[in-house]
C-alpha cells in the first residue's frame, strides 16, 4: 500500500464515512497476479458452474440489499429511494441475468463453408480484465464491469473511483461469499493517475474496460494502445431530449424533469438538452419550472427526499462554474443556479437548474455538466431538431417525444446514439445493450452483447480430405507431376 490513506466523505454532511489505505502500483501488480493465477481454472469451469456462482451472488446481494443501499447513499449523497429502487435491484437483476446468460453463449453453427473443411467457432475468455469505474453509480458500475466478465470466464481487477469505493468492496466480498475462487474478482482502491494507470498499463492485463469521462477515456486508450490491448470504453454524454410539435407536452415535461434530475443529473444518459418547438417553448419551460419547484432537495437518507447532494464539493463547484459562465454568456437561469444556503449549505447540494436562451454552440449546450441542469433550446421543425440533436461530439443516449409513429421512426433512425427512447428517457434493462457512438465510446455493457465483448472468437478449421497435396496448394506451388 502507499503510505497515504483516503477518507471516504459523505458529501451531504461532510462527515467521514470510512478511511482506507490507497493502493499503488505494487498492489495493482499483486491483484493482477492473483487474477492471472485464477484465470485458467475459472475459464475451464463449466457454464453451469459459473452460472451457479452468479446465482449465489445475486442471492447474496439481495440479502444485503438494505446495507448496500445505505452505503451507496452515504458515499455518493444520492437519495435513498434511488439506491433502494434503482441501484440495488438493478444490480441484483443484472447478476441474475448474467447467471442465465453464462449458459447460452452462442456462435455460428459448425459447418462445411468450404467443401474440404469443417469450421466452427470457439468463444473463449479474453483472460485478465482490468477495469476502471466512475463515482456516479458505483454499485451498478461494479456490476456492469464484473458480471459479464466473470460470466464469460474471465478474471477481473476493478478499480472503483476512490471517492466511492465502499459498495464495490462489498461486491468483492459477496463474490467470495458466493464461492468464486480467490483472484476471480479483486477490487483495488486507489487514485486514477496512480492505481488506475498502473492497471490499464499493466502488461499482464489482456483487456481494459473503462467507464468515465471522455477525456480520461482517451488517456486510458492511449496507455492501452502501447501494448495494443483490447479496450472497451463507456464515456460521457450530452443527451438530446427532442420534443416534436404533436407531443403530449405534459408527458414531455414530466419526462424531462425525471430525465434531467435522476441521480442529481450525474448520469451519463441524463436529459441535458431539451430541444422543443419554438411555438411551445415557453409553455414547456413553465411546466418544467413548475415541476422543478416541487422537487424536494435535502437529506439523502430521508425516503421523502427526491434529490440528494452531488458527489463532492468539487463537483458542486464544477457544476456551478458551468452555470455562472452560461449566465455571463447571456443565457437565462430560470431556477436554481446558486449554491444553496441554510441547512443545505453543509453539503454539496445544488438545486434543479433550468437554463434558457443559451446559444446552440455555447458551452452549456455542448459540454457535459453532470449536474441537475437542463438547457432548453428552441427548434424550427423536425429537420432542424434532428440537426441540433446530432450536433454534438457525444452519442450515448437520446429521446424523441411524438405521437406520430412515422416521425418517431425517422428520429430513431436519424439520431446517432447508442440508445434512443420514444416517449420516455432513462429506463434501462438487463437484456438490452448500453453503450455509445462517437466520443461516447464503444463496446456494450449489459445484455448478451456485453458477454461478447469479454470473449475472443476463435475459428477452428479442420481438413476433411486427408490429402498430402491439397487442391488449393496449386495457387502457391506446383508439384512436378502437375506439369506433366
Ligand atoms: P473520470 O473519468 O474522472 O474517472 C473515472 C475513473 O477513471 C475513476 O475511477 C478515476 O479514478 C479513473 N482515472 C482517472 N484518471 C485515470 C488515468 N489516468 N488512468 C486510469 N484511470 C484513471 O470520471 P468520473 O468523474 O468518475 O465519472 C463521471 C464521468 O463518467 C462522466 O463523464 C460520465 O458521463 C461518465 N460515465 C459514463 C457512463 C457510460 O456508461 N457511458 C456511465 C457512468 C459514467
Amino acid at each position: 500500500m502507499t503510505d497515504r490513506r483516503h477518507d471516504v466523505i459523505d458529501p451531504a454532511t461532510g462527515e467521514v464515512v470510512d478511511s482506507l489505505p490507497l493502493a499503488g502500483a505494487a498492489e495493482v501488480d499483486a491483484a493482477v497476479a492473483r487474477a492471472r493465477r485464477a484465470a485458467p481454472e475459472w475459464a475451464a469451469a463449466t457454464p453451469a458452474e459459473r452460472s451457479a456462482a452468479l446465482h449465489a451472488l445475486a442471492r447474496r446481494l439481495a440479502q444485503t440489499a438494505e446495507d448496500l443501499a445505505g452505503t451507496e447513499t452515504r458515499q455518493t449523497g444520492k437519495a435513498i429511494r434511488l439506491s433502494r429502487e434503482f441501484d440495488v435491484p438493478g444490480t441484483v437483476d443484472n447478476a441474475a441475468f448474467f447467471a442465465g446468460a453464462a449458459r447460452v453463449l452462442e456462435g455460428k453453427a459448425a459447418g462445411e463453408y468450404s467443401p474440404d473443411h469443417t469450421s466452427y467457432v470457439r468463444r473463449e475468455a479474453v483472460g485478465v480484465v482490468g477495469s476502471v469505474a466512475p463515482w456516479n453509480y458505483p454499485l451498478q458500475m461494479a456490476g456492469w464491469k464484473i458480471l459479464p466478465a466473470v460470466a464469460a470466464g474471465n478474471t477481473i481487477v476493478l478499480k472503483p473511483s476512490e471517492l466511492t469505493p465502499l459498495t464495490s468492496l462489498m461486491v468483492e466480498q459477496a463474490c467470495r461469499d458466493a464461492g468464486m475462487p480467490d483472484g476471480v474478482v479483486s477490487v483495488v482502491v486507489g487514485t486514477g493517475p496512480e492505481a488506475g494507470e498502473a492497471l490499464v498499463g499493466h502488461p499482464d492485463v489482456d483487456m481494459v474496460s473503462f467507464t468515465g469521462s471522455t477525456a480520461v477515456g482517451r488517456r486510458v486508450m492511449s496507455v492501452a494502445a502501447r501494448r495494443a490491448a483490447r479496450v472497451h470504453l463507456e464515456l460521457g454524454g450530452k443527451a438530446p431530449f427532442v420534443v416534436l410539435d404533436d407531443a403530449d407536452l405534459q408527458a414531455a415535461a414530466h419526462g424531462a424533469v425525471a430525465g434531467a434530475l435522476i441521480n442529481a443529473g450525474q448520469d451519463c444518459t441524463a436529459a441535458t438538452r431539451a430541444i422543443v418547438p419554438r411555438a411551445v417553448h415557453d409553455e414547456f419551460v413553465a411546466a418544467v419550472a413548475d415541476l422543478f419547484a416541487g422537487v424536494r432537495v435535502g437529506d439523502p437518507t430521508d425516503p421523502a427526499t427526491d434529490m440528494g447532494s452531488l458527489v463532492s464539493r468539487r463537483q458542486q463547484q464544477r457544476v456551478h462554474g458551468f452555470v455562472e459562465r452560461a449566465r455571463a454568456d447571456g443565457a437565462t437561469v430560470l431556477t436554481g443556479g446558486r449554491l444553496p444556503g441554510g441547512e443545505l449549505a453543509r453539503g454539496a447540494f445544488y438545486e434543479p437548474t433550468l437554463v434558457t436562451g443559451a446559444a446552440r454552440d455555447s458551452e452549456i449546450a455542448r459540454e457535459e455538466v453532470f449536474g441537475p441542469v437542463l438547457v432548453v433550446l428552441a427548434h424550427d421543425g423536425d429537420d432542424d431538431a434532428l440537426e441540433v440533436a446530432n450536433d454534438t461530439e457525444y452519442g450515448l443516449a437520446a429521446s424523441v417525444w411524438t405521437r406520430d409513429v412515422v416521425r418517431a421512426q425517422r428520429f430513431t433512425r436519424g439520431i446517432r446514439a447508442g440508445v434512443v427512447w420514444v416517449n420516455d428517457h432513462i429506463p434501462i434493462i438487463s437484456e438490452m445493450p448500453h453503450g455509445g457512438y462517437k466520443s461516447s465510446g464503444f463496446g456494450k455493457d449489459m445484455s448478451s452483447y456485453s458477454l461478447e465483448e469479454y470473449t475472443n472468437v476463435k475459428h477452428v478449421m479442420t481438413d476433411l480430405t486427408g490429402a498430402a497435396r491439397k487442391a488449393w496448394h496449386r495457387t502457391v506451388f506446383t508439384a512436378r507431376e502437375d506439369l506433366r
